[in-house]
């Protein structure tokens, strides 16, 4: 089975015995890898708790010391890196607002040139941009740091209104980036995720069932009182019946019956996709056809009420055959989105 990296510790170093009560607590359990805190925070708005600074850095310094453990925080700057490296910091991290920054990214990646064996680890920018997410992780890796010492957070991204979770999972982005970079650990966030605790273990069991290499967990001794993220951190003493209660399963198995019915399906299902791509390919084709037909008539490409009922009806036969409305709707959006770019391009 495999040991996934766990990283706890406060949103924010807010006092000194916040910091080492809280730390005190998650070391007790023996189950985590690296203590993090946060001593500059990026807030949305002016006016709240903007980290404690410098002075945090000597607490962390001093937890590293009393308790042998690892130590990481978020660096924004040049300023930042160097300071954290002043104060033996192991673990560097970039935020999600510190990512959407090419500007912040660089000047960062340039301060590590000093510094080639840094560990540093990328979080997801806050919009959901893969190529955004991969220009950070490539700036640091083209200032000379080993992919092997950098890992991927997943923290989620932002979307407008009130929803269940703070920040919307958009699990197709992380694993898009472990596709892109397989040598770094993908580690997930679900306290910035979820942005409350009610919902943290449902979040970790997605990502171990995903094969996530880590989790970050947010944990405060009071989490009522802290100045940030209050509603999203954990207790120390909640901390191992969490990360007890997340069911890790391994890569694969020996078992020769598994091997033999896994290669069965997997060639079912390799045939199933053929088929649906010829048809797809198929369908494309008479859409082709439709638009030949349109052009000559003189007909626009949307017909409104046409796709109303294309939609409604497929959905209908969806859900009778236990498919889900969600997953369906959006398989239907995306063929017709490529009939209509199919279409634009006769109908010029
Ligand atoms: C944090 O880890 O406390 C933090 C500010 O995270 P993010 O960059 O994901 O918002
Ligand atoms: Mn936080």
């Amino acid at each position: 089975m495999k040991k996934p990296v766990i990283i706890s510790g406060p949103c924010s170093a807010e006092t000194r015995e916040q910091l080492l009560s809280t730390i005190d607590g998650i070391v007790k359990c023996g189950k985590v890898d690296i203590i993090r805190a946060g001593i500059w925070k990026p807030r949305t708005h002016p006016g709240a708790f903007e980290g404690i600074g410098e002075e945090g850095l000597k607490w962390l310094a001093e937890v590293k010391d009393k308790y042998r453990v690892k130590v990481c925080t978020e660096v924004a700057s040049a300023k930042h890196v160097e300071l954290s490296k002043k104060y033996g910091i192991d673990v560097l991290w970039i935020g999600a607002r510190t990512t959407v920054s090419p500007f912040a990214v660089q000047e960062i990646a340039d301060s590590l040139r000093d510094y080639p064996d840094t560990r540093i680890m990328i979080k997801n920018p806050v919009n959901p941009d893969v190529e955004l997410w991969t220009g950070s992780v490539q700036r640091i890796l083209d200032a000379g740091i080993k992919k092997e010492n950098i890992a991927l957070i997943h923290r989620g991204f932002s979307i407008y209104g009130e929803h269940k979770y703070r920040n919307q999972p958009v699990w197709a982005i992380p694993l898009e980036m472990r596709r892109r970079f397989p040598e770094m650990k993908l580690i997930c966030d679900p306290s910035h995720i979820s942005g409350n605790s009610e919902y943290i273990k449902e979040i970790c069991q997605v990502a171990a069932n995903l094969q996530y290499d880590g989790l970050m967990i947010e944990s405060h001794i009071c989490p009522a009182k802290a100045l940030s993220d209050s509603k999203q951190q954990i207790t120390p003493s909640e901390l191992p019946t969490l990360l007890d209660s997340i069911i890790w399963r391994a890569d694969s198995c020996d078992d020769e019956e598994f091997a033999r019915m896994i290669k069965v399906y997997r060639s079912e299902i390799d045939e199933i996709d053929i088929s649906i791509l010829d048809l797809l390919s198929k369908r494309m084709d008479i859409s082709d056809k439709i638009g030949e037909l349109k052009q000559k008539n003189n007909v626009a490409i949307l017909q409104n009420r046409r796709w109303s009922d294309v939609v409604n009806s497929a959905v209908d036969r969806a859900v009778s055959l236990g498919l889900s409305e969600q997953f369906i709707s959006k398989i239907l959006e995306a063929i017709h989105m490529e009939s209509i770019r199919h279409q634009s391009n006769i109908l010029k």
